[in-house]
């Protein structure tokens, strides 16, 4: 079946770029390879060739610049778990990487395996993007920073060329938003997502002493062809800037209708859209009380 399957393993990035450019046939990369073995193993056409880049040093850093964390996308899970900032400030971001998978496949699999999946259920996709970040693809002649929120373009579907590897996260620093991360799967651990919510609000004093919310953001994951923001949902709450009860309620009422899910194995259009705005809901409950 896997006649004349090519492995090939660079040892730098340079290399990697080299080999992108010159392959002559159509491959997948290997980072963690816990999504990429899976689909190969399942069927063996998905690629003819896998380049292992689990080894390049260069991709699986972490750095702290002035208003940016830059995150290598060969950072394994475990290690972005670890990172004390991401601790500190991305809650959100921590929830919903602590629930990818499990131990074993946290401490393989990356960052980069994970938006390169390009699965509207990948788990990491939807805090990154409320956090507005981007992505570095570089080939051998170009460099270029593409908004998390245009990478995808359908499930399973992206912007990358052919010749093109996702070497950075771009993360804005934040420390003046909160946020939190839900989910809802067949079970509690090992389960893909069957909608994912992820809430990140700014808040200020009001001039009569009282808070006010100054900076919304909202990602919908496993609702919609890609993880997507809800813009309606997010302006309607910047406007209102107060969390009364109908305001909640009337936010969780458009992100339902936001959504754009498919009814599939794991759940229904009907329901899918519902919990859209359930988990809303108990994100801004618990984003609100925890000030
Ligand atoms: C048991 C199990 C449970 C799981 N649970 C979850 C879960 O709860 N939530 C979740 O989101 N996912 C889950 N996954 C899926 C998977 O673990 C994640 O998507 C993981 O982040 C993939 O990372 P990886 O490094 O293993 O990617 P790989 O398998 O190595 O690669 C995945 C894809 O990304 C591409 N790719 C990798 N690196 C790059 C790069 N630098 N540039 C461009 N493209 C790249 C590859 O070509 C490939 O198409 C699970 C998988 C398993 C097997």
């Amino acid at each position: 079946m896997l006649r004349n399957f090519k492995v090939l393993m660079p040892a730098s990035l340079n290399e990697a770029l080299y080999v992108i450019n010159n392959i002559d046939r159509p491959f997948r990369f290997l980072a963690g390879g816990t999504d990429v073995l899976v689909r190969l193993k399942d069927n063996p056409s998905y690629a003819q060739a896998l380049i292992d880049i689990s080894k390049i040093g260069e991709l699986a850093k972490i750095e702290e610049h002035k208003s940016t964390f830059v995150i290598g996308s060969g950072v394994r899970h475990e290690a972005l778990l670890a990172y004390a900032p991401f601790i500190e400030n991305y809650n959100g971001l921590i929830e919903a990487v602590s629930a990818i998978g499990s131990p074993q496949i946290r401490a393989l699999a990356t960052v980069g395996g994970n938006i390169g999946n390009a699965s509207p259920a990948g788990d990491s996709i939807g805090p990154l993007m409320a956090f507005d970040a981007e992505v570095e693809l570089r080939s051998q002649d170009t460099n270029r920073i593409v908004k998390l929120e245009d990478f995808f373009t359908g499930p399973g579907k992206t912007v990358l060329k052919h010749n093109e590897i996702i070497t950075k996260i771009i993360l804005p620093k934040s420390d003046s938003l909160k946020s939190g991360w839900k989910r809802l799967g067949q079970r509690r651990a090992v389960a893909i997502s069957k909608v994912s919510v992820t809430l990140a609000l700014g808040f200020a004093k009001h001039s009569n002493g009282s808070d006010r919310v100054n900076d919304v953001r909202i990602a919908l994951g496993a609702v919609a062809p890609t993880v997507i923001r809800a813009r309606k949902a997010e302006k309607f709450l910047l406007e209102n800037q107060t969390l009364t009860k109908a305001v909640v309620k009337e936010a969780c009422r458009l992100v339902a209708k936001e959504a754009r899910p498919i009814t599939d194995i794991r759940s229904n259009t009907e329901y899918r859209s519902e919990m859209c705005g359930v988990l809303l809901g108990d994100l801004i409950e618990k984003l609100a009380c925890a000030r």
